[in-house]
């Protein structure tokens, strides 16, 4: 549904549009450099003072769709990077018991196409952000964002420094925690779904020998009788590009969590807060290996030993959370894009990809508005009533896929089981399984 705008209140004639998007994470700096390959004025804003500063996850699922919104954003230059420092793709996706027996496993053929843009990457996070951060001549780094205001026709925004900036747009991409979506939709809650990770980084140059075959395939999913689940990802390192796809300088102060150059399998393990006996607040690495391994402890022993062979400096423990619908709001000065909007569980793999998606939607709304070929508001208001629309059933289909994990009982568990088991056995369903995965 569309809200109500205020029509003709720019004039891309008189003024060069200038935007201001707070966040710096993988919907902003893509949407900057959309921008910037415009001709549009942009600045980002971001918290962090370095690249290192925080992780959210080790590697990330780039979809077709995402891989199209960074090919549309990206200079042809740095999109090859891109590209060419991305994982070596898997060989296939193993859904099986906790003891290890597969009951359904997809050939990465029938997932792969042969589109050289939009397909499906498996990409480190560190590189992405050193793609998406490349040659971006606003960027602020050490800048948070306190508030806005509205002004004179403009929007300003603070930062705690005591400093400002006006323009005429503001872009909240600060994730999920969001500021400005605080200030701009209070009503908009993010919610604590009960449900807590545990990953960790199991480095191949050490440990490959010790490793289960199927572990190496590419992806693995694991659901126990007991409601947790495991998901296991391989991320293979490429050649460099240059500075991109190498460690940033000082990075071996944070431990491995950082590193960049050596190939790993990474693995998330959730459950219900009260199964896996987490505190929140839990980030001492000895205590999160010891939670780690008691979750496992009756399942097969190659999987008890890829949860003990992590590094421990890898550890990390978050709470899973969700946004809500909300909306439709009057369109104005303030928009929103990825999990500043639309947060979601990371059970799909699909939160960076619809960032990647409202990044490059809100750049085409945006440059129509800057050239005069559209009417800035309208343009804007067209792009939010879409995001709402696949942003939110993105969150839906995220809480589902979580809650159908976690929650499964014994009964539920074993109609799932043979369900993927009569799939495995159909290739042409196997085939339809393939192509909705990573797609939302
Ligand atoms: C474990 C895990 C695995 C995941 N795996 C996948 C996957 O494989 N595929 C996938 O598509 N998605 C995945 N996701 C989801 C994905 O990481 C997010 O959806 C995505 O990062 C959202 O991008 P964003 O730009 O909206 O926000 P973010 O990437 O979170 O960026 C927000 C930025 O804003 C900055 N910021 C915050 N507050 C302020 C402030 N006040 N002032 C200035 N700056 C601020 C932050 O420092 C950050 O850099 C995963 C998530 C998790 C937790």
């Amino acid at each position: 549904m569309n809200a109500p705008y205020p029509t003709r209140s720019f004039d891309a004639a008189r003024s060069p549009l200038r935007i201001l998007i707070i966040g710096g994470g993988i919907g902003g700096l893509a949407l900057a450099q959309g921008l910037r390959r415009a001709g549009v004025s942009a600045a980002v804003y971001e918290r962090d003072r370095s690249l290192t500063s925080c992780l959210q996850g080790y590697r990330v699922h780039i979809s077709p769709g995402g891989s199209r919104a960074l090919h549309e954003c990206l200079p042809p230059h740095l999109f090859d990077a891109f590209d060419r420092t991305c994982g070596k793709p898997a060989r296939a996706i193993h859904f099986m018991t906790e003891q290890m027996r597969p009951f359904l496993s997809i050939d990465a053929d029938m997932v792969k196409n042969d589109d050289a843009i939009a397909r499906h990457r498996s990409v480190s996070r560190v590189t992405l952000r050193q793609v998406l951060m490349a040659e971006l001549a606003e960027l602020h780094l050490g800048k948070t964002f306190v508030r806005y205001e509205e002004r004179g026709g403009k929007v300003v925004a603070h930062f705690e420094d005591g400093t400002h900036a006006e323009g005429d747009i503001l872009v909240a991409a600060d994730g999920s925690g969001s500021r400005v979506r605080r200030q701009f939709l209070p009503e908009a809650p993010l919610i604590d779904t009960g449900v807590a990770a545990i990953g960790g980084k199991v480095f191949l140059d050490e440990h490959r020998a010790r490793l289960a075959p199927q572990l190496l395939d590419g992806m693995c999913l694991v659901s126990a009788r007991d409601g947790v689940n495991l998901f296991v990802a391989m991320q293979e390192v490429s050649e460099p590009a240059g500075a991109i796809g190498r460690n940033e300088p000082g990075s071996e102060a944070s431990g491995a969590v950082f590193e960049n150059t050596r190939g790993y399998v990474m693995w998330g393990l959730g459950a219900t807060r009260e199964r896996l006996h987490a505190d929140a607040a839990e980030h001492d690495p000895a205590k999160l290996a010891a939670i780690a391994a008691r979750a496992v402890a009756g399942w097969a022993p190659e999987l008890r030993s890829l949860i003990a062979l992590a590094d421990p400096t890898t550890l990390s423990h978050f709470a899973i959370r969700t946004s809500t619908s909300v909306g439709p709001w009057p369109t104005g000065r303030v928009t929103l894009i990825g999990d500043a909007i639309h947060a979601m569980t990371p059970y799909r793999g699909v939160g960076a990809n619809m960032a990647l998606e409202d990044a490059m939607r809100l750049k085409r709304a945006l440059v129509a508005g800057a050239r005069g070929e559209r009417d800035l508001f309208a343009a804007i208001n067209d792009y939010e009533s879409a995001m709402r629309g696949y942003g939110f059933r993105a969150v839906r289909n995220s809480l589902r896929a979580m809650r159908q994990s976690v929650d499964a009982g014994p009964v539920q568990l074993t109609l799932q089981r043979a369900m993927f088991r009569a799939i495995d056995r159909v290739p042409p369903l196997k085939r339809w399984m393939a192509s909705g995965m990573g797609r939302d």
